[in-house]
């Protein structure tokens, strides 16, 4: 099969993986569909006193291990089949590091860049609104995703308890640290990735002072893992956002960019205003402007996508030069240049593992709103170490064992674990 779509590709990792668990035709079933489509149009009005409509999803693929757990995105390519896609991956996720969560995800369909901040609070407010009755702490729990931050996570927590007259900061995830965010939550999905990329490294004996790194992306994700990276002596070669990137071979400083970055409003901000660039000065820092494509096939050994789906692919999987690919990213690598990436030996930690660190914390969120407890920075660190490095343990294992590449080997983790509690609950026979 051809996988186009970003459901088809997770699709044919779920075929993959039932295969080898030899699942039963009714358990297959369960899990080739989500369980609940949810699609609404949302209505607000714009700053110009016009109405508009946006396309609203939630997603809940199965929650079998738990209530349905993922993100909320914004983004203008946010449709049915990717929203699909990514609760699926969601499920996937959660069972992977083993908490007790299902899988779900949300998306609006909008281009935040050309909302006003009164309109973003509007349509944040019209979700939940549009699925109060399928959200709630014991039921579904979102979080941020791409264009979602802290703020937003208030606006919606604020909209639902008044929509429920109740108290329910275990509602949502990812809120800003004065309305029961939890500590460590804002790094956390960079911190996970780099607990299980250092941990690789160890294991290869490599040093990180002689690691060269590019990173696609510079949002919450990316531009965490920059810093991570560049602190722990890694050669950071490159870093992009949507506008494109920059390369030096010396390597470059993430907190520079970051600050420029903020100020202009993106990575070349110190060199370049649109398309004019400051050559000069280019030359002279020995940095160079690369796009988001070519960005990729930079020599350099740790590849980290850390933006968006469907950016490795048949097309560039040859071309790739890094030894190591960290899927911050959710879906960056299609099953085509996963076949590629694995004849030419190249180490995919996949999406489900490499990036479980942001659920992971919004577990630690979800049971301190629970509770009123609130942990220290070290508690959230610790705990995080521990579940992200037993999971990639977990997944290494099954790579050894059945020497196949680590998202299957994820994959067969995290299926087997769905289906032992649809199992253990009676939803299809044992056995
Ligand atoms: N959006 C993040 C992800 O894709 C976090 C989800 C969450 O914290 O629930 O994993």
């Amino acid at each position: 099969m051809a996988t186009k779509t970003p459901y088809q590709r997770f699709i044919k990792n779920l075929k993959d993986a039932m295969e080898v668990l030899k699942l039963s035709p009714m358990e297959k079933k369960l899990l080739l569909e989500p369980q609940h489509n949810l699609k609404k149009s949302l209505s607000i009005k714009r700053d110009d006193g016009k109405n508009a409509s946006f396309p609203a999803f939630r997603i809940q693929y199965n929650n079998a291990r738990g209530p349905y757990k993922g993100g909320i995105r914004y983004h203008p390519e946010a449709d049915e089949d990717e929203v699909k896609a990514l609760a699926a991956l969601m499920a996937v996720k959660t069972a992977v590091v083993g908490i007790p969560f299902g899988g779900a995800k949300g998306g609006i369909q909008c281009d935040p860049k050309t909302l006003s901040a009164r309109e973003l609070q509007e349509l944040s407010r019209a979700y939940v609104r549009a699925f109060k009755e399928h959200l709630g702490p014991d039921i579904d729990i979102p979080a941020p995703d791409v264009n979602t931050t802290p703020a937003i996570m208030a606006w919606m927590r604020d909209e639902y308890e008044k929509l429920t007259r109740s108290y329910a900061p275990a509602m949502i995830t990812g809120k800003p640290l004065s309305y029961d965010g939890s500590r460590g939550r804002d790094t956390a999905t960079a911190r996970g990735g780099f607990f299980i990329l250092q941990e690789l490294i160890e294991g290869e004996a490599l040093d990180s002072k002689n690691l060269r790194v590019v990173v696609q992306g510079f949002g919450n994700a990316g531009a965490t893992m920059a810093n991570l990276l560049h602190g722990a002596g890694y050669t950071v070669v490159a870093v992009s956002d949507s506008h494109g990137g920059i390369y030096s071979e010396d390597g470059i400083d993430p907190v520079s960019i970051e600050k420029y970055k903020k100020k202009t409003g993106s990575v070349t901000g110190q060199y370049c205003k649109g398309s004019v660039c400051d050559t000069e000065k280019m030359k002279l820092d020995r940095v160079r402007q690369v796009s988001n494509e070519q960005l990729l096939e930079l020599p350099c050994d740790i590849l980290v996508p850390a933006a968006l789906d469907n950016v490795i692919t048949g097309k560039n999987a040859s071309k790739i030069k890094a030894k190591i690919i960290l899927e911050l990213a959710n879906g960056p690598t299609t099953p085509e240049a996963d076949d590629i990436l694995q004849k030419r030996k190249i180490k995919v930690i996949p999406d489900v593992l490499a990036n479980a660190g942001g659920v992971t914390v919004s577990y630690f969120e979800w049971t301190q709103g629970r509770s009123g407890e609130q942990w220290t920075d070290d508690q959230v660190d610790r705990d995080l170490k521990r579940v992200i490095l037993t999971a990639y343990k977990d997944v290494r294992r099954e790579v050894h064992r059945r020497k196949i590449p680590y998202r299957q080997a994820a994959f067969i983790l995290g299926v087997k674990r769905i289906v032992e509690a649809m199992r253990v609950r009676g939803w299809v026979s044992n056995g």
